[in-house]
């Protein structure tokens, strides 16, 4: 295959490169995808009830349900554990909208605790202040594949008789005192979207717990509310995994382990490459936790114009997220204005994500170092 058809291309090291992958699973992928349009099968079959036994053993949980993307996982874990209209959810503004867009999905109201700056994550210091009698659930996030503090979580949510969901969208593999994330909350919620670690050709995502009522709940709401066909309970949604999206991921999960082991070898790497340079903060891990690195991501002053330069330059680098979300338009109903989240604020101008995923080479990163301490190093002459 032939990368870089054009010249910008060629030049540009791209921040995820998905077409690289490709080279490791296209062809079994492929021969799968044709078997299942051959099968006449295309919606909850086999593919799906195997991938779904198959991840459950992976991930080391009881039960597994696929379903169409990870906001849908969210929205329907939330709908499974009976939160609604009058609930708080404790969770993050640090984060992709999916996170929060699902608690105002089924009309309950989010309830932004600040980040602990060194991991990114929810300050689990701060939660208990955040607790009220509507309080019913802690919606913790495992950014860029940094495992959440979930001992800490978990005791805070015995101690007041609350509810976790853990979005672990950005964190298949990752683990937390040698426990994969999503099993220490009443459920965890993955996305299958095509740039996360375990990424299929389209939309998916999934549900999982340890809990055989909650798990019937969630595949009686992605499939209009009824557990049996044409008999309707209540209001449910059409969340369904297509049969091929699910057979590309069966095909893909064996390699998940190795892809997250290559990507935590790229992230010492650029440690290394960025050590001892001034103006760079590099990113932290948490001891006893396996971060999976769905970003690189690095502190800088002056991010904004050193983004620019990098993407003149052709590196592709990226900023999550450009706006935390209680400053977003959808939440202004919160009445949450600037100063209200001191970290968030502050880190939401200062982080950048570089280049990262299982393919990319010794050489583009070492580029891709250079590039940036360049960057830096000539922001910090003009300032
Ligand atoms: C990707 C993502 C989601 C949403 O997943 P989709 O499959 O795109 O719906 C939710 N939360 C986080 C943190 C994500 O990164």
């Amino acid at each position: 295959m032939e990368y870089g058809e054009n010249k910008k291309e060629e030049r540009m090291i791209p921040i995820i490169d998905s077409k690289r992958q490709y080279e490791t699973i296209g062809k079994e992928a492929e021969e799968k995808v044709i078997e299942v349009m051959r099968s006449g099968q295309y919606i909850l079959g086999t593919n799906n009830k195997m991938f779904e036994e198959e991840i459950s053993k992976y991930i080391g949980v009881k039960y597994a349900v696929c379903l169409n993307s990870g906001t849908d996982a969210l929205h329907l874990a939330l709908r499974a554990l009976r939160i609604g209209k009058g609930d708080e959810v404790i969770t993050t503004a640090f984060t992709f909208v999916a996170t929060t867009e699902s608690i105002e999905i089924v009309g309950a109201t989010p309830v932004f605790v600040d980040i602990d700056e060194n991991t990114f994550n929810i300050d689990v210091n701060k939660i208990e202040e955040k607790i009220t009698p509507k309080t019913k659930a802690i919606l913790p996030v495992h950014l860029y594949g940094q495992p959440a503090q979930m001992d800490k979580i978990m005791e805070i949510a015995k101690k007041h008789n609350l509810y976790v969901i853990e979005d672990c969208c950005q964190a298949i593999g990752a683990q937390y005192k040698g426990q994969k994330v999503g099993t220490f909350g009443d459920i965890g919620c993955y996305s299958f979207y095509p740039t996360k670690n375990l990424g299929t050709m389209g939309d998916g995502g999934l549900a999982i717990t340890n809990n055989e009522e909650l798990k019937n709940r969630i595949i009686a709401l992605r499939n209009h509310g009824g557990a049996i066909r044409y008999h309707h309970d209540e209001i449910g949604v059409n969340s369904r995994l297509d049969e091929i999206q699910a057979a590309i991921l069966r095909v893909k999960l064996p390699y998940i382990d190795n892809w997250n082991k290559l990507r935590r070898e790229h992230a010492a790497y650029y440690n290394e490459l960025f050590k001892g340079q001034e103006g760079i903060e590099t990113p932290k891990e948490l001891i006893d936790t396996y971060c999976v690195y769905h970003q690189y991501t690095i502190k800088v002053k002056n991010r904004d114009t050193i983004h620019k330069m990098l993407q003149e330059r052709g590196i592709g680098a990226m900023i999550y997220y450009p706006i935390p979300l209680h400053l977003q338009k959808v939440h202004r109903h919160l009445g949450l204005g600037e100063g209200t989240l001191l970290n968030t604020e502050k880190n939401t101008k200062l982080v950048l994500s570089l280049p990262m995923f299982a393919e990319i080479t010794k050489q583009e990163q070492e580029t891709v170092a250079k590039t940036v301490i360049e960057c830096v190093k000539e922001t910090m002459a003009l300032a």
